[in-house]
């Protein structure tokens, strides 16, 4: 059939994973997972790369048994370079490709005042949430760039728009400010290639990192929130669905907000 015959994708066929290879970092637990569970629901197969091996592995075990896809587990410290590059080669070798990678791993502390803050909790944080992302973009990115088609999505944070007397991690603002402006230059710099690149803002959700301050703050935190619940798995697997799937094949350089409202006001 030529390509005039051809009917158009439905939403559907639009939201489709199948085929597609995932990476997502950080996706043994909490938002990660989340996210790995949603792209693995819409057919894609996963590259689970955690630092926690152990839980990564029963991770991949899950999807593979409930979804009947290709999921592995790749040990990878996102701030280790080597462990990074590492990673790159092997997906070369054993995929071949790659169609999505989902910067998530990231850590939210040590904190402590701006004005008593050390040099290594500051470097620490940038060093993961924000050296991590660029160490695998430039790693696996070209994988993306052969192929001339991927998609990234950098998970930011809501807390990389706005500041907060809630908390006292300054590195983790600057550090998820300055993903949403590596999301954008690397948008651009990459529309040649036929990679989108966006960033989801997540505001808090119910994770291992996020349930002691969420459960010790109780309902004054739920203030902050118009919607008066903080966010769940089904909150966020979508937004990765939509930004991970040609559905969004005309949206680069974006940062999607996700927080019951909480930037609004
Ligand atoms: P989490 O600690 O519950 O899970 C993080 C996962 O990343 C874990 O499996 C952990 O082993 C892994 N990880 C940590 N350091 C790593 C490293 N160096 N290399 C590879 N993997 C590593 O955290 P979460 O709450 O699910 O947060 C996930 C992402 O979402 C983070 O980037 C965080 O900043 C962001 N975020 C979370 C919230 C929230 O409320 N939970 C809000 C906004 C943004």
């Amino acid at each position: 059939m030529s390509n005039s015959m051809r009917e158009p994708p439905t939403a559907m066929d639009l939201f489709s994973l199948g085929g597609r290879l995932a990476v997502v970092t950080g996706g043994a637990k909490g938002i990660g997972r989340y996210i790995a569970e949603g792209l693995a629901e819409a057919g894609a197969d996963l590259i689970i790369a955690d630092i926690d091996a152990e839980t990564g592995a029963t991770a991949a075990q899950h999807l593979r048994d409930a979804y009947g896809i290709i999921a592995q587990s790749v040990r990878t410290d996102v701030s280790d370079e080597a462990d990074v590059i590492a990673l790159g080669e092997r997906i070369s070798q054993e995929h071949g490709k790659l169609d999505i990678l989902v910067n998530n791993a990231g850590i939210l502390g040590p904190g402590g005042p701006p004005e008593s803050l050390s040099l290594a909790s500051w470097e620490r944080m940038i060093r993961v949430d924000l050296t991590g992302p660029f160490l695998c973009c430039r790693e696996l990115g070209p994988l993306m760039i052969a192929q001339k088609a991927g998609k990234i999505i950098n998970i930011a944070s809501i807390y990389g728009l706005v500041g907060s007397e809630l908390i006292d991690v300054i590195s983790y603002h600057a550090a998820k400010a300055g993903l949403i402006g590596f999301t954008k230059d690397l948008a651009l710099k990459w529309v040649e290639h036929g990679i989108c690149v966006n960033s989801i803002a997540p505001g808090y959700f119910l994770t291992p990192a996020a349930e002691r301050g969420i459960r010790e703050r109780g309902d004054s935190l739920l203030e902050y929130i118009p919607m008066r619940r903080v966010g769940g798995p089904d909150d966020i697997k979508g937004v990765a669905v939509f930004l991970a799937s040609a559905a969004s094949d005309y949206v680069t350089g974006q940062t999607i907000i996700v927080d019951g409202g909480w930037t609004i006001r």
